[in-house]
């Protein structure tokens, strides 16, 4: 009998988003109906980064998706940390805004810790705020980054076993890497963590049931740092611009992303190379369509939290 190379399971993050935003829309729809609530979220962006303006935009089309009000503020490259700062103030007084987002990267001449401190940490729907971090890792979340927090939400959907598990976060940053540990934490796995001066990289990863990658370095991860049926989230989310890294890391799919190269002048990859872990991997999470779109609808989640939260419906 020839064996069957083995085909990792690809669990779908749209699934889980769309599942996710239709319950806090049916919840929403009730608080307006109840009590007459209806959350607001502010976005604030400055400057022109292209990639932020797509962002903020699918994050406010999300809003109207689900029933949450939402207001975009668009500040020129020009704006001072002082001007962005009184923008932030004002928002935290408004009573009629539950959540304060502040799409990240800021300009460079912008401070970005003074920013986020500034933020009301019970509107901090982003959960970057120092308060809602100290919780975090007390065992003791309320605002969690939304990232890791659409991560269990796709495990625990794929009934993904974390409790007891070997779990390996590659990447320490305050977005991902950092709460993912906490939340890894809080579930019961045995995590450990790698970042850019681990030694021996593949060694700490191979051994790990559960991988999650969050380090910005297209296709990355290969299969010598996948354990053979491991589960493996790929958080990266990279563009690819030239042909031959697309022919190196697509497998089968391979035509059809030369296809998208051709037309928008690249396509997406995430930090774990897709057609080896496709080989190694029990199950693993695409790029497109795995993490990315779970950070949109756990803000939805989010914002539905801060405005139940400021008002005492929930502990
Ligand atoms: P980040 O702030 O740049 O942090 C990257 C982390 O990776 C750092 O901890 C760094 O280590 C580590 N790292 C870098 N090179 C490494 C290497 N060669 N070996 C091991 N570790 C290495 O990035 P981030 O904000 O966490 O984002 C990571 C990726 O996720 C990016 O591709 C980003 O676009 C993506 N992302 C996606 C979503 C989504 O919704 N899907 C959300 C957020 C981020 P040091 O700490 O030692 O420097």
């Amino acid at each position: 009998m020839i064996a069957e190379k083995l085909k990792a399971t690809l669990l779908d993050g749209s699934v889980v988003a769309q599942r996710i935003k239709e319950q806090v829309k049916a919840e929403i729809e009730e608080l307006k109906t109840t009590r007459n609530i209806v959350p607001c979220l502010a976005a604030v962006r400055v400057g022109e980064d292209r990639a932020s303006a797509v962002y903020v935009r699918n994050k406010i089309a999300a809003c109207g998706e689900v029933g949450i009000r939402s207001e975009h503020h668009a500040l020129p490259d020009s704006t001072t940390t002082a001007e962005l700062l009184a923008l932030i103030r004002s928002l935290n007084s408004r009573d009629d805004v539950d959540g304060i987002l502040t799409q990240l990267p800021l300009p460079k001449d912008i401070d970005e810790t003074v920013v986020i401190d500034a933020i009301d940490p019970r509107k901090d729907v982003d959960g970057f705020h120092p308060i809602n971090v100290g919780r975090l890792s007390l065992g003791r979340p309320q605002l969690v980054p939304c990232t890791p927090a659409g991560i269990i939400e796709l495990l625990d959907y794929y009934k993904v076993d974390i409790r007891g598990v070997d779990a390996c976060v590659v990447g320490r940053s305050q977005i991902v890497g950092r709460p993912m540990v906490q939340l890894l934490l809080q579930r019961d796995a045995t995590v450990t963590v790698c970042h850019s001066r681990t030694r021996d990289l593949a060694a700490v990863t191979r051994a790990a049931d559960l991988l999650i990658v969050a380090i910005g370095r297209a296709g990355m991860i290969g299969r010598n740092h996948i354990k053979p049926g491991a589960t493996v989230v790929d958080v990266g989310m990279n563009k690819l611009t030239d042909a031959d890294a697309v022919r190196g890391m697509f497998g089968s799919e391979t035509d059809k992303r030369l296809a998208v190269l051709a037309k928008r002048g690249y396509t997406l990859v995430g930090d774990v190379n897709p057609a080896e872990a496709l080989e190694v991997a029990g199950k693993f999470t695409p790029v497109p369509g795995g993490v990315g779109l779970l950070t949109v609808a756990m803000l939805m989640k989010n914002t539905l939290k801060a405005a139940k939260m400021r008002r005492g419906l929930v502990d």
